[in-house]
């Protein structure tokens, strides 16, 4: 196994999954203000995942410098404070008050990449606000490198990985020379929480600054949301009498069976 490594892990900063959504007033978007945000449950995957390859190395007397990187507004310091809290070793923050969609923040990934030259980059699956499923593919498209998507298992080897992922019915098996994106899966692994003392020592941790126009990329958005509407509010049930009576209720009332 490579001996020394750096990772590159994308945190973003979303509304928290347990806070029940809600449409704005406009019906333009989410409703974000005034309500919980945390980060995107597949991106603490992914701190995980990097935080247990350094460990692993370590008992091998070798390293992984874990650098993760959040794309977005002042806000997304609390995320990475919490990605250095679990464990990374130092954090870059791309600060942008514009809208970031997808392709832009494969643009900024890849000029954090070509700076950082990292072995490994990895990114959720999805983000759970925007359900785009979008970013790491359009990062490996844009640097050239193989992906190992909805991972459930990594193991490393020299130069290489190979991934267990989700698919439709089953698993697969892949092996990738590195450097390559992964993108994480729910089962790959159970992230930690951070202990006190680990996010008071998280406050002293580096975290650089870039901006959009140091990087270079045009973020300008490439999609317009033309509208967002909440699912149609659930009728009530009935309660049936006997089984009779629910068959009866299918056949002429449904008329499903
Ligand atoms: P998406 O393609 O929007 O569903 O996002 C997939 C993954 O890309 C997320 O789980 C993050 O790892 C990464 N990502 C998306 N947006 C950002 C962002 N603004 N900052 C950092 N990482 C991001």
């Amino acid at each position: 196994m490579s001996s020394n490594l750096r990772i590159l892990v994308a945190c973003k900063r979303v509304v928290d999954y347990a806070v029940k959504i809600r449409v704005n007033a406009a019906g333009s978007a989410v409703e974000t203000a005034n309500v919980k945000h945390s980060m995107n449950p597949f991106d603490e995957i992914g701190t995980e995942q990097a935080i247990q390859i350094k460990e692993a190395l370590a008992k091998n007397k070798g390293n992984a410098d874990v650098v993760v990187v959040s794309c977005g507004p002042a806000k997304a310091q609390e995320t990475l404070r919490t990605a250095l809290a679990m464990g990374a070793d130092r954090a870059i923050h791309v600060e942008s008050d514009e809208e970031l969609q997808p392709l832009a923040v494969a643009k900024l990934l890849k000029a954090v990449v070509e700076k950082e030259k990292p072995d490994i980059v990895i990114l959720g699956k999805q983000a759970i606000d925007d359900d785009s499923n979008q970013t790491g593919q359009m990062l490996a498209g844009l640097l050239n490198w193989p992906q190992a998507t909805f991972a459930s298992k990594v193991e490393l080897a020299e130069k290489a990985m190979t991934v267990t992922r989700e698919i439709d019915g089953g698993v697969e098996t892949i092996k990738t020379p590195l450097p390559a994106i992964l993108t994480t899966d729910l089962r790959l692994n159970v992230p930690r929480y951070a202990s006190l003392p680990n996010i008071m020592k998280a406050k002293k941790k580096p975290l650089a600054k870039l901006t959009v126009a140091e990087l270079g990329v045009d973020v300008k958005p490439r999609l317009e949301t033309l509208k967002v509407a909440e699912p149609p509010k659930r009728q009530g049930g009935k309660l049936v009498e006997s089984v009779d009576d629910l068959v009866d209720k299918l056949k002429n009332e449904a008329k499903v069976l």
